[in-house]
């Protein structure tokens, strides 16, 4: 990941080269000068840094005095300043963070120490831009506390509760990202039990859990996550430790929000006829097929409709391919009104459509039919007159037989009310 601007302040030396390697990695815009009046110049002239990092010794001076400087700058105050040295002196490492340095790392361990500095440091400025809701569940007010006031400076909304119960009300009615849950609260519940509730929830049970907690041991551990638990910190906890951590999992989250929503959208594109915003045949395999099977073995029954439109090729012929087009969308959307949000609604064919009724027998699909029927012969398409003929059949008349049976079976019956003259309904 790439983000805004770095300045570094390092006087010519071997290190310049591998500082800005190293930089390249992580920022886009990377300004290298050698003394502080070039740093401070180019800070004034508006080109203020995401970071500063600096050499102690400088051509013109050293550290403290831009440190100095920079203090008594309104805007710049608050840029962070990561210092190289050489010298491994504790006076000198103690002053600097003092005077508000964030890091100090030895010359010698940059290669290892840099990168690792700048992948945490990167994901807290991320952090700050990163928007989403935080369920806390915390009995201690010192730890709310504490949380609210590290994320005091991020887009990210903790909404704490006390105990377990009024937790999950709040998990029910909100958006959440992310839960961090104590394990001892009030109200009786744990942190385990509300790990517990919220894995079992079917649509949201991918929520990222933390549990915080002051009881800390293996077996401990062990339970929570084998209930479901995703993370885990020990309190008193490390302001980095847990900012990293909540970062790693909101990002996560919202990564895999995406991809789910990515893939309703084809799975949403895979099942549906374009022209007439009904299901496709792709439907069967899936869907049907699982909802065939939950009829048989609770035992209730489902209806079929077959439809097709009479002598559609003669409007085809006669009006052109065009109006042949409209009056099929008419008639799906005839089938569309007609039928409930449980069924399902097929282009079966061209203008063959297969309507499948779950918790419907066979006599009331044949008055579904039959409404449907006379809905379409009293409709006319730019004055042409429209029928269909429907074949339907059901479960319960059939129990041996498969889907793909009954299927067939509605298109016989479809065949025979063709065959005694269209415009009817026909059931085998
Ligand atoms: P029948 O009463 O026996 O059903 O007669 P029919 O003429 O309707 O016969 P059939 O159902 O076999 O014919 C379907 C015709 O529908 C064939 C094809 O030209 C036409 N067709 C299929 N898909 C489309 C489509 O998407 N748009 C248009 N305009 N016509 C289509
Ligand atoms: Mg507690
Ligand atoms: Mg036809
Ligand atoms: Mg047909």
């Amino acid at each position: 990941m790439v983000i805004g601007k770095v300045l570094v302040i390092l006087p010519v030396t071997f290190l310049r080269k591998l500082v800005e390697d190293i930089l390249k990695n992580y920022f886009h815009d990377i300004s290298l000068v050698a003394t502080v009046k070039e740093a401070l110049s180019l800070i004034r002239s508006g080109e203020i840094p995401d970071l500063i990092i600096s050499s102690y010794i400088l051509d013109d001076g050293d550290v403290f005095d831009l440190l100095e400087t920079l203090e008594k700058e309104q805007k710049i105050q608050k840029v962070p300043v990561l210092l190289l040295t050489s010298k491994e002196d504790p006076e000198l490492i103690e002053r600097a963070l003092k005077k508000g340095v964030l890091e100090v790392i030895l010359k010698k361990d940059i290669p290892k120490k840099l990168p690792k500095f700048l992948k945490d440091f990167i994901k807290i400025i991320e952090l700050q831009n990163l928007e989403g809701n935080i369920l806390y569940v915390e009995d201690t007010n010192l730890y709310i506390k504490f949380l609210s006031h590290i994320l005091e400076h991020t887009k990210l909304k903790v909404l704490s509760f006390q105990t377990v119960e009024e937790a999950l009300k709040a998990f029910e009615q909100n958006e959440i990202d992310l839960v961090i849950t104590d394990y001892i609260l009030g109200g009786g519940d744990s942190g385990l039990d509300l790990i517990r509730s919220i894995r079992e929830n079917d649509t949201r049970e991918d929520i990222p859990i933390i549990v915080l907690t002051g009881y800390d041991t293996p077996a401990r551990r062990i339970e929570l996550f084998k209930a479901g638990a995703d993370d885990y910190i020990p309190k008193p906890p490390l302001k980095e430790e847990i900012l990293i951590k909540i970062f790693n999992h909101v990002t996560k989250k919202k990564v895999l929000d995406r991809l789910k929503k990515k893939l309703k959208e084809l799975e949403s594109l895979y099942i549906k006829d374009p022209l007439t915003g009904l299901y496709n045949r792709n439907v069967i395999e899936d869907f049907l097929l699982k909802e065939f099977e939950k009829a048989k073995r609770h035992k209730y029954d489902i209806g079929f409709i077959m439809a097709d439109l009479d002598k559609f090729k003669e409007i085809n012929d006669k009006f052109g391919h065009l109006t042949g087009d409209k009056v099929i969308k008419i008639f799906a959307q005839i089938i569309l009104n007609n039928i409930r949000t449980i069924d399902y609604g097929i282009r079966y064919g061209g203008e063959e459509f297969l309507i499948v009724c779950p918790h419907m027998d066979y006599q009331k699909a044949i008055s579904k039919a039959e409404e449907m029927r006379k809905e379409i012969e009293k409709t006319d398409v730019d004055g042409i007159k429209i029928t269909a003929s429907f074949g339907v059949t059901s479960l319960d008349l059939h129990p041996d037989k498969s889907l793909e049976e009954l299927i067939g079976i509605a298109d016989q019956a479809l065949y025979t009310a063709k065959a005694s003259g269209r415009n009817t309904v026909k059931f085998l």
